[in-house]
């Protein structure tokens, strides 16, 4: 089987997101595969639909300013220029999927928390990259706390 040649890592940009970084780039680093790192920003209209009376687009503003200077000052640590950094707005799982179908990725690097009850049955976002994905993707576990 051929190596990797282009990888989508999704952040959060959370504390776990070093971790599944450190998969990614140790695949990069077996592989010689260009790193394309994807951060997606829900907006907040989808999030709370038309439930708070207020305009929430100074709030959502801010939330971009903070995105776009955490994912840069991640990139810079794994080194990743800025034509691989991508900051979109939407919904994660579909996003990720149509960036990486978009730049050709051959695989999808996403955390994965170990679920229970409820929460398994609602989902996460690596289900969702996982189901319509046409690439492979790694999850990689994160957080697991049992
Ligand atoms: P979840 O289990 O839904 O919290 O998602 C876990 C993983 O999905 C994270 O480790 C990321 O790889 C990916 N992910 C979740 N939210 C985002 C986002 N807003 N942008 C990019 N990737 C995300």
């Amino acid at each position: 089987m051929s190596s990797y040649k282009r990888i989508m890592l999704a952040v959060d940009l959370t504390e776990e997101s070093k971790a599944v970084a450190d998969r990614a780039t140790a695949l990069v680093e077996a592989s010689g595969a260009e790193l394309h790192l994807v951060h997606v920003i829900e907006p907040l209209s989808l999030a709370y639909g038309g439930d708070v009376p207020m305009d929430l687009s100074s709030v959502q503003e801010q939330i971009q300013e903070q995105a776009k200077s955490h994912l840069s000052e991640f990139a810079s640590q794994l080194k990743v220029p800025a034509e691989q950094q991508h900051l979109i707005f939407g919904r994660p799982e579909s996003e990720i999927q149509r960036v990486a179908d978009e730049v050709g990725a051959d695989l999808i690097v996403v955390g994965s928390h170990g679920r229970h009850g409820l929460a398994l049955l609602l989902g996460s976002t690596a289900n969702g990259v996982l189901h319509g994905a046409m690439c492979d993707v790694l999850a990689v576990r994160v957080g697991i706390a049992d």
